[in-house]
């Protein structure tokens, strides 16, 4: 099947099928990856590995920690404020959908959380105009949702808030291309996309903000100890962490992040040239703010949503129904996603397009 879930999503098969020959015995060790001690050397080579890895392919400067951990983005949402507040009480949010909202409402258990820009009025169509952006400058950071899964909105710019560090939750657009990892404070993003599978979180922070977080925070969540720990503070989802290796070193195989940008391109042109050049189906976004990853469309007729979704089953095209928030289709398009898949949809849409017409 080609499958667009917008996550857990679908893994690239060749790490899949490496997994498969590895389970039971990793490179002649006699234990699958599940069952090593995570302080045994050959786990902590798998890591050093993966992060190894990651740090390259992203080109992260050496005054930033990359951290495996858990609790997923949702966990992320509170432990960034545990962290980041550093003794200030304003946090600024840029509003674009489901997800920033998320982040704001957890944030606000922590601080004062700030609406600085919203696309609230015109639907969560767009990021807003960064000269719109009301943000104070004693805030403790910036925080944005660089890529809206459910929404379908991402942002092609790193927003300039100047000396307050900007937070990005990155969970469903990090590693489909280059980015520019200076410009931000943090970046943090489950793994369950374009990394994964779910249970292991990315976090990537700039050394001067690590040190200083509330005293109530969990010892397993405070960047510190995570940091001072090499990721080894508790005990890591270490199978996660091995899968996301593959999938780093398949990236970096296939070329690294440009190669990916370059896939990525492609295939959103096919599904956005089509959806624009018909009315049967439509895209709620803005064309300069239209996701790369995950694109909602809607039928013009949402009675016939429950036959486009069973038809395209029946042709192998699964995991298309859209978030229940918003209704519709949503075709989540990760770095797995042959652009063949991308043809097989539009063919179904076509094919139903004629026949309901
Ligand atoms: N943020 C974004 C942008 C997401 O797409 C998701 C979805 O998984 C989350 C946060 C929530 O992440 P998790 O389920 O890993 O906590």
């Amino acid at each position: 099947v080609f499958n667009f879930s917008a996550g857990p999503a679908a893994l690239p098969e060749p790490v899949l099928r490496q997994c498969a020959a590895e389970m039971l015995d990793w490179h002649g060790s006699g234990m699958s990856v599940m069952e090593m001690s995570h302080r045994g050397p050959q786990f902590i080579a798998i890591a050093q590995e993966a992060e190894a890895l990651l740090r390259e392919l992203l080109a992260v400067p050496a005054n930033y920690k990359v951290l495996f951990m858990q609790g997923g983005a949702i966990g992320e949402n509170a432990i960034v404020p545990m962290n980041l507040l550093r003794g200030k009480t304003r946090i600024d949010f840029v509003d674009t959908g489901a997800w920033s909202q998320k982040s704001l409402q957890e944030a606000g258990k922590y601080g004062e959380a700030h609406v600085a820009a919203s696309s609230a009025a015109t639907g969560y169509d767009r990021v807003p105009p960064r000269a719109d952006w009301q943000l104070d400058p004693d805030a403790a950071y910036v925080h944005i949702c660089a890529n809206e899964t459910i929404g379908g909105v991402e942002y092609f710019f790193d927003p300039d808030v100047g000396a307050v560090p900007l937070v990005a939750d990155m969970s469903s657009n990090l590693l489909s291309r280059p980015v520019d990892v200076s410009k931000y404070g943090l970046i943090y993003g489950g793994a369950q996309k374009n990394i994964g599978p779910s249970g292991l979180t990315i976090v990537i922070v700039r050394d001067d903000l690590i040190g200083q977080a509330l005293p109530c925070t969990p010892s397993a969540f405070d960047y510190k100890t995570v940091a001072d720990a090499e990721s080894m503070y508790n005990t890591p989802p270490t199978w996660a962490i091995y899968v996301a290796g593959l999938v780093f070193r398949w990236i970096k195989d296939r070329g690294g992040l440009q190669a990916m940008e370059a896939h990525n391109r492609a295939k959103a042109a096919v599904l956005y040239d089509y959806l624009d050049a018909t009315d049967f189906y439509r895209s709620p976004v803005q064309r300069d703010c239209r996701s790369l990853m995950n694109v909602p469309f809607h039928l013009k007729d949402k009675a016939l949503d429950a036959a486009f979704l069973k038809g395209a089953e029946a042709r192998g095209l699964v995991q298309l129904k859209g978030h229940r928030v918003v209704g519709g289709m949503r075709a989540s398009i990760y770095n797995a996603m042959p652009i063949e898949g991308v043809h097989a949809l539009v063919d179904w849409m076509q094919a139903f397009e004629r026949e309901h017409r």
